[in-house]
């Protein structure tokens, strides 16, 4: 099973439907978006000489270019390595050598920088508005090569908020089985539906992208390339049906936007990729209604391992509604999902320990890295990294990042927990918690707040949020106030730069 069957399908099937939009204009509809991708993969094998299973990247800003350019790739057999175009040249040369790409596609303004590395493996660097691409265009269509369902489809560099990025193998049966769960436990499709690609395509925006060729929705592209608060509310006023994939911080921007924009058109928010705060997530519920959708995923087992559904979102009337809006969902049909030690015992429900995960969505391996390998696929199941707990009803609630779990006292202390608390305290508009090396608890608790624009945050008022709030244990120790959150490209907080920061000391406020 090759994936681009969806696009070949679509191009028979619904040959007359808008497949591929800029800002509000229509480019193409599924039959010649089809054309197109079969063309291009004509020149992928014949004018590059490129055969089953080598290497293409990707590293482009979103554009119209970037689903015929998966799509073709996979038609002629060949495998995409999608790269966020936000990343430093470094991590672009990393992941091309790591990856032994042969031909980058890219945006025009990254063409120089890309040609510099071309080297033993790299070859090719094609800009997608120049002619080259306009004569790759020109070739004849072809049939779509045969791939067997386990054949690698997406080379996944994860986004690496520690250390070196790793490629995550995913197959075409891993993406097939993340666009069935998509519609079977996350949104359900609509005969007329459109599909906004505000976050970036080389990461949840472009895996979403594959469930709506799928059932042949139209692809938005935002004329800026990426995510604008008053771009998105202008296409939502556009486009009816719309759904989109967010971070929880493009979420948030959003909702500090000023202005009514009607969002009646709004079909879902799909939020993911980082923690969601229950303030931001009601905040959400009564700025949109109930179109919210939460998905928990990673590289590893593409945005599917759990989901809280809009139904779930919208149940209020459900006594642990609350508790769920907490939570990210219950396992996506095509996985298991369990919490075991760090022995590997699986526990209980209510019990904390390592959300593990196996199913037809989860990685083969790393690429090329077999260490890597063999301790994230221990017995069947995919090692998260992550920390978490089952309710009895199966709903899973995420603690931390195993590496960011602070221990005071030889007690645990969730960060998220007591960021949970400091960010309802409303002079507060981010918070991100880490442990710091304490001589007397081992480790004591440092919040790095950012205060609501102009505002200072008294310590005295925080401090009596906190015991209001939380175990006195749990309550920092230390604040620090920043004017913006270190993130990464996609959003998450960087908190090896907070640590960073944190050791540089300086603006410290102890309790
Ligand atoms: P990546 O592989 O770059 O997509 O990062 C995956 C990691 O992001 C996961 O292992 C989690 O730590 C985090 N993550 C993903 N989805 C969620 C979510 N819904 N809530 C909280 N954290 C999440």
């Amino acid at each position: 099973m090759n994936i681009s069957t969806h696009m070949v399908r679509a191009g028979n099937a619904f040959k007359d439907h808008p497949a591929i939009a800029v800002g509000t204009t229509i480019l193409s509809n599924y039959g010649e978006l089809a054309r197109r991708v079969s063309c291009l993969a004509t020149a992928l094998r014949e004018n590059f000489n490129l055969t089953n299973g080598d290497r293409v990247a990707l590293i482009a800003h979103n554009c119209p270019e970037y689903i015929e350019l998966l799509y073709a790739c996979w038609h002629a057999g060949l495998v995409v390595v999608p790269i966020n175009a936000k990343l430093h040249q470094s991590d672009f040369s990393y992941i091309l050598e790591n990856s032994g790409t042969k031909l980058c596609f890219t945006s025009p303004d990254l063409a120089n920088s890309l040609n510099s590395l071309r080297g033993n493996e790299l070859k090719t660097v094609i800009d997608v508005s120049g002619d080259d691409y306009t004569r790759m265009l020109a070739c004849n269509p072809m049939r779509m090569i045969s791939r067997a369902p386990e054949d690698m489809a997406w080379l996944f560099y994860t986004s690496g908020t520690t250390g070196q990025p790793k490629g995550a193998v995913l197959s075409h049966r891993n993406l097939l089985a993340m666009c069935q769960c998509y519609f079977a436990d996350v949104d359900q499709g609509a005969p007329w539906q459109t599909f906004l690609h505000a976050a970036p395509m080389s990461h949840g925006s472009g895996l979403y992208g594959l469930a709506h060729v799928m059932q042949a929705s139209c692809h938005i592209i935002p004329e800026s390339g990426g995510f604008d608060a008053a771009e998105v509310y202008a296409l939502i006023e556009n486009w009816p049906g719309l759904t989109f994939f967010a971070a929880p911080t493009m979420v948030k921007r959003l909702l500090d936007h000023p202005g009514d924009t009607d969002t009646s058109n709004l079909k879902t928010i799909i939020y993911g990729g980082g923690p969601m705060y229950v303030e931001d997530c009601l905040a959400g519920l009564k700025r949109f209604g109930p179109k919210l959708a939460q998905l928990y995923g990673q590289g590893e087992s593409p945005m599917t391992i759990t989901a809280l559904s809009s139904y779930m979102h919208a149940n209020k009337d459900h006594p642990r509604w609350r508790d769920r809006l907490a939570s990210v969902g219950i396992a996506q049909s095509a996985v298991e999902v369990r919490i075991a030690n760090s022995r590997g015992t699986l526990l209980p429900s209510g019990e904390i320990g390592e959300v593990l995960v196996r199913g037809d969505t989860v990685m083969s391996g790393y690429w090329r890295n077999p260490e890597a390998s063999a301790e994230a696929l221990r017995d069947g199941w995919l090692h998260t990294g992550d920390y978490g707990v089952l309710d009895e009803d199966g709903f899973l609630t995420l603690k931390d990042r195993s590496k960011d779990v602070i221990i005071s006292g030889g007690t645990n202390i969730y960060p998220r927990e007591v960021e949970e608390v400091i960010i309802m305290h409303p002079d507060v508009r981010e918070v991100s918690v880490i442990g710091r090396t304490d001589r007397e608890w081992g480790e004591s608790v440092v919040a790095f707040v950012v205060p609501r624009s102009g505002l200072a945050v008294d310590i005295t008022s925080l401090e009596q949020f906190c015991l209001k709030n939380m175990a006195r244990f749990k309550r920092p120790k230390h604040y620090r106030f920043i004017e913006k959150m270190p993130k990464n490209n996609y959003g998450k907080v960087l908190k090896t730069t907070l640590r960073e920061l944190d050791q540089a000391g300086g603006d410290i406020h102890p309790r």
